[in-house]
């Protein structure tokens, strides 16, 4: 006996604090999840794919799907625009899955606002000092666009408390375990149980 519709999980924390080793690590352990495929209109970087890591469509196409009510949410960030398709979020709830949405901290309070019955984490680093040390280990930026990414951090970071969960990513392992945690504790709401109650009501 189980409640059927699974949960829709707002995930957000700042550049460099680890969402993507987090999610994959999440999907290995929890194989109920389903990861959300934004749309984007950024360029590609590196070997990412369209229908893999994102949707690149032209600004056209995006403004169009706003316009047809396909987007769930949507945000320009850092002058693109970054959107959640509806149909398939909304299918895989239906279908029992735990989908996740790795989106910034406007599209999360969107999400929050139009859907109260979703659960929002917000992924910390440790503190700044470490955030900062991981940005610079990647190698991968300049300093300038290091410190950018710092200034940006910090001003999301101040939306965390918004969430309904914040966790530290200090320990991988340990911080998969909690969101593991809210997941499994979410899903016993009372709230959620109309479906449950009832099925024991009608079990004689
Ligand atoms: P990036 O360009 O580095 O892949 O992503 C930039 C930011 O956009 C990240 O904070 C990421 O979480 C966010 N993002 C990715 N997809 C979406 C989306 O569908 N909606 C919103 N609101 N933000 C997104």
């Amino acid at each position: 006996m189980k409640n059927k519709d699974g949960l829709l999980v707002v995930f957000s924390g700042p550049s460099g604090v680890g969402k993507d080793s987090l999610l994959q690590r999440l999907l290995e352990v929890n194989p109920q999840i389903s990861l959300s495929i934004s749309a984007t209109t950024r360029a590609p970087r590196g070997a990412e794919q369209h229908g893999k890591d994102y949707y690149f469509l032209t600004k056209e196409k995006f403004q169009e799907i706003i316009k047809q009510d396909g987007m769930l949410e949507h945000a320009v960030y850092c002058d693109n625009y970054y959107g959640t398709p509806r149909q398939p979020v909304e299918e895989g709830i239906r279908q029992g899955r735990d989908v996740i949405l790795e989106i910034e901290v406007q599209g999360g309070a969107q999400v929050r606002q139009k859907n109260p019955a979703s659960v929002s984490i917000f992924v910390l680093p440790p503190s700044m000092r470490v955030l900062s040390q991981r940005l610079h280990k990647r190698g991968t930026d300049s300093e300038e666009v290091i410190q950018k990414r710092l200034a940006k951090a910090r001003e999301e970071i101040q939306k965390a408390e918004q969430y309904d969960y914040v966790v530290i990513n200090d320990d991988l392992e340990e911080c998969v375990q909690e969101i593991c945690e809210i997941l499994s504790a979410e899903k016993k709401k009372a709230s959620r149980s109309g479906k449950l109650i009832e099925e024991v009501l009608n079990n004689e």
